[in-house]
């Protein structure tokens, strides 16, 4: 059976307004497997049209039974929808493995992860509450938490289950109308979500997904002027580019834009309990992880025990086609194979490489694999060590006390996510205060983990939080009301 065949749906239909339609462009894209090269199914190619459409069918759901589906009822529609994920668990992390070359285990992860943003959204749909507020003498005020209406998301190719689960299983809990634009190299599982969504009984129009490229159909939703919220997950440029959009339109807009994120090992860490997650918190999506932890920064006393350490865990680093679930897949595309080799190129001209992993010699000669590399002794300021490379590379920066490691950490433009690894409580707390990002993990490092853990950046990071509680204050409004009553 083809890979196509193996669909419970079709990949080159759009899903708007609770109906699979054919696009406004009769021009497909083809979706590549990156471990082989092959083209295995196509998808449609949105129009601006298409977001037109999307657009007033979510507003039609919002005037309609979406907008009367009280808060409990929509907690029990994405229960079910969560309980469909968990059915499909398998075959969504084969699609997702397939189509952006993930090995199967962590492919599962993020089926499990989708379903558990269900859960958690199903769960506090009908928990958010208005406040009442002591005001005047004969007045009643009161908050009403409402939501925005359409909200845009934008998600990109690295955890296409994942991030869709965080952000629009949380907008519609608090009951907004989605439009969703998948990345194009992984719209597949986007297109399986909304099937799901319909299987589930979620009311036409409350979830809509246009596929097709950024620079249409992303930017047409972006600038629509019938959107009231955007959600964007990617790069720092397109990242700015949907923040202007959103400025003329002066809608809200949340971006998570990835960073530059460090470990920073002290030296009276626990290196044994560290060293699987040192090197583990990088290599995840074969470094494709918007908080991948590609900067260690290492005090000195142990600084060549913790590079020969790293070195030998990076010695036993596979790279493999997606089902053989060796460490690392592929890259999810022949141009971002080009981004990272380049910048291993580069690295290479003036830098020490410490360690390599090991591309499997059966890899088809088709498929995006790079090999996992460790670069040591490398200047904070270096580009290596400044700008998010996004696929398996390390970086190794020694540094002398707490002050220095918190000036390298705080020194790139981005603010994502810090792990600090230390016994040191009280050195724990000061770090967990000085670090300018969203996240601090002490003593473990949760790359792309906790659905209940709000997340988000500052700086170049982006802004705005998704996930946990947060994100349903973020996908919501208040309105206060003053009622005088003598
Ligand atoms: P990207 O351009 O930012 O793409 C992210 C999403 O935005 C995709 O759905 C993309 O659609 C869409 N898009 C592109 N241009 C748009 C526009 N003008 N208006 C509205 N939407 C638009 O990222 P990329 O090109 O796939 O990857 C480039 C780099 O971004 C990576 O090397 C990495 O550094 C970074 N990145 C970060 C994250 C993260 O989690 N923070 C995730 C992925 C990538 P199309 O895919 O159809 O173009
Ligand atoms: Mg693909």
């Amino acid at each position: 059976m083809t890979f196509q065949k193996s669909l419970w749906f079709d990949p080159t239909m759009l899903f708007i307004g609770g109906e699979w339609r054919k696009p406004g462009n009769t021009d497909t894209i083809a979706v590549e497997n990156p471990s082989t090269g092959e083209v295995i199914a196509r998808i449609g190619r949105g129009t601006p049209a298409d977001i037109d459409a999307a657009v007033a069918a979510a507003e039609a759901a919002l005037e309609g039974d979406w907008g009367r589906t009280p808060a409990v009822e929509r907690g029990r529609i994405l229960m079910r929808m969560q309980q469909l994920v968990l059915q499909r668990a398998e075959e969504l992390a084969f699609l997702e493995s397939t189509d952006v070359g993930k090995p199967m285990k962590q492919a599962r992860n993020d089926s499990v992860a989708l379903a558990r943003y269900l859960e958690f959204y199903a769960g506090a749909a009908d928990k958010v509450h208005g406040t009442t507020i002591p005001y005047q003498e004969g007045f009643t005020v009161y908050t009403l938490r409402e939501p925005h209406g359409v909200t845009a998301h934008i998600i990109p190719w690295n955890y296409p289950m994942q991030i869709l689960g965080r952000s629009v299983s949380a907008a519609l809990a608090m009951g907004n109308a989605c439009v969703l634009k998948p990345a194009e190299d992984a719209s597949l599982s986007s297109l399986a979500f909304a099937a799901i969504a319909a299987e589930a009984g979620l009311p036409a129009g409350a979830l809509n997904v246009v596929t097709g490229l950024g620079s249409e159909v992303g930017q047409a939703l972006a600038e629509h002027p019938g959107v009231h919220h955007l959600s964007f997950t990617g790069s720092v440029a397109t990242g700015r580019r949907i923040q202007e959009a959103a400025a003329r339109n002066v809608v809200p807009v949340t971006l998570e834009l990835g960073g530059k994120s460090p470990h920073i090992v002290f030296d009276d860490v626990d290196l044994d309990a560290a060293l699987p997650t040192l090197v583990g918190a990088c290599m995840q999506a074969a470094g494709q992880t918007c908080s991948a932890a590609s900067r260690v920064l290492v005090q000195r006393g142990i600084y060549d025990e913790v590079r020969r350490r790293m070195a030998e865990v990076y010695s036993t680093l596979e790279v493999g086609p997606a089902p053989d679930n060796r460490d690392l897949g592929p890259l999810v595309s022949k141009r971002q194979k080009q981004i990272v080799s380049s910048y291993i190129e580069l690295g290479r001209q003036d830098l020490t490489v410490a360690a390599q992993g090991t591309i499997r010699g059966d890899a088809p000669a088709g498929g995006n694999y790079v090999a996992p590399t460790l670069f040591a002794d490398v200047p904070p300021d270096h580009r290596l060590a400044q700008e998010e490379i996004f696929g398996p590379v390390q970086v190794l920066i020694p540094f002398g006390d707490e002050a220095e490691a918190i000036r390298i950490a705080n020194g790139t433009e981005y603010g994502l996510v810090a792990g600090v690894w230390t016994r040191d409580g009280a050195r724990q707390m000061r770090l967990a205060r000085k670090l300018n990002v969203g996240q601090v993990f002490i003593n473990n490092y949760g790359a792309g983990g906790g659905i209940e853990l709000p997340f988000g950046g500052t700086g170049k990071s982006g802004h705005g939080r998704e996930k946990g509680f947060e994100a349903l204050y973020g996908f919501s409004r208040v309105k206060t009301v003053t009622a005088s009553h003598g």
